[in-house]
């Protein structure tokens, strides 16, 4: 087989066999083709799609490209949840114990922030000796422990993917759902996990920008899921404005710590309960009415925050000694009104310049700085009352100004929508 066949066979817009789209990757990860040569076969796919069979094809053949997780042992069942990254999304922070302390193992591997979305890993690197690196043996101890562990993703899962996607990345080639789908599902079917929960960000501060897009996508990793009979349940969650009111790393990990101790932003409040209720009702097969009153109960009776610092304890972590020092800068509102928009992306781009996020992999980072909001979407402000603090140890020009841009406040309040914009499984 020729790389130069299946591209042809690609451009007439023919289906793809196994063989083919196994040749391409196989080849690609073994250097046997070139960068161009792959990118001219990726703008294919992205440009013409593929059918559910290519898209579960090159699925199994990214899955096959590294190590299969065999979660069997663990003798009850495993679920993972996935976020597609939104600003201030500390959901897995929250969600991970919670779901554990109703007796579901949650083995988590979350990935770093590249660009304007953080990622769990520098979140819980804010905290001083937690251990993202375990072997798979302390994975799995840490896991029968306590019931969640959550490591950096680890670079012999999806091997094929890795190099695929810094590709894509590069070539301006992400936004496709078939590689989308691939990309995600290979990851979480060889990461050994019953059932997945896949909360798909959708609006201006996440990479699906409307709901049809995102629930194209949602039945693609639901239908990839089914094809290796794992339960996949997507829920397309609205991500116009930043989700709770932290936005930087040592501060979401800060508002988790505040969410266990009962204040809670409603907004976060609610898909937390959400996305755990569906975990603990797929992987025990009750009722979500049921798991619900479970989450809300373990939460009530401290049980979940008492998982949530067992965890943290568990992998290493001093959360005592947050890496949280950095000056302070309070913002007031200069209007009176109704906050009816926070632009994400300014928020976002704001937390990234104080030095939140990576432009490369290799970048540092500040854990300390961000933004905290001190009024969120719905909620009425005064001229002269506190809208939010900035978190620096690197001014910004005009943080003030761009950060007291990013809320939109006007004299008539609009209706907040409900968080969870649909649930496709
Ligand atoms: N996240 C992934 O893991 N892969 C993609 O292609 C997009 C988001």
């Amino acid at each position: 087989m020729k790389a130069i066949d299946v591209i042809e066979k690609k451009q007439r817009n023919e289906i793809l066999e196994y063989e083919d789209i196994k040749y391409m990757v196989n080849s690609y990860v073994k250097g046997k083709i070139s960068d161009k040569t792959m990118s001219e076969f990726l703008w294919l796919i992205y440009n013409n799609g593929l059918t559910l069979k290519e898209t579960i094809d090159l699925t199994e053949v990214m899955i096959r490209s590294g190590e299969i997780i065999d979660l069997s042992g663990l003798g009850a069942p495993a679920v993972d949840k996935h976020s597609t990254g939104g600003v201030g999304d500390k959901i897995t922070l929250i969600v991970s114990p919670i779901v554990a302390a109703a007796g579901v193992f949650v083995p988590k591997m979350s990935g770093r922030g590249l660009g304007l979305t953080g990622g769990t890993v520098d979140k819980l690197e804010s905290i001083p000796g937690y251990k993202l690196d375990l072997s798979r043996g302390d994975f799995v101890r840490a896991l029968k422990k306590v019931g969640c562990a959550v490591i950096s993703q680890s670079d012999k899962i999806a091997v094929a993917d890795k190099k695929i996607y810094a590709l894509r990345n590069e070539i301006g080639a992400v936004d496709s759902i078939p590689l989308i789908a691939s990309s995600i599902m290979s990851k979480k079917i060889a990461s050994g996990s019953d059932v997945i929960v896949l909360d798909l960000k959708v609006g201006k501060g996440a990479f699906m920008k409307n709901i049809k897009d995102a629930t194209k996508l949602a039945k693609t990793m639901v239908k990839i899921g089914k094809a290796y009979n794992k339960k996949v349940i997507c829920t397309l969650s609205d991500m116009n404005i930043p989700l709770g009111r932290n936005v930087g790393n040592a501060l979401e990990v800060k508002e988790a710590m505040d969410f266990f101790a009962g204040k809670h932003d409603k907004r976060l409040y609610d898909l937390s309960v959400y996305i755990s209720a569906l975990m603990i009702s797929s992987a025990k097969n009750i009722s979500f009415r049921k798991a619900k009153s479970i989450v809300i109960n373990l939460l009530d009776n401290g049980h979940a925050k008492n998982k949530f610092y067992q965890w943290i304890k568990s992998q290493g972590g001093d959360i005592t000694k947050l890496r949280d020092k950095a000056s302070k800068y309070i913002v007031v509102s200069d209007r009176s009104g109704y906050v009816n928009e926070i632009n994400c992306d300014e928020i976002a781009q704001l937390v990234f310049d104080l030095g939140a996020g990576r432009k490369k992999k290799t970048d540092k980072i500040d854990y300390a700085c961000g933004v905290i909001l001190n009024k969120q979407l719905g909620e009425k402000v005064n001229k002269g009352e506190i809208l939010g603090v900035i978190f620096y140890n690197k001014k910004v020009k005009d943080m003030e100004t761009k950060f007291a841009n990013a809320f939109k406040i006007e004299p008539k309040k609009v209706r907040v929508k409900n968080i969870i914009i649909d649930v496709i499984k």
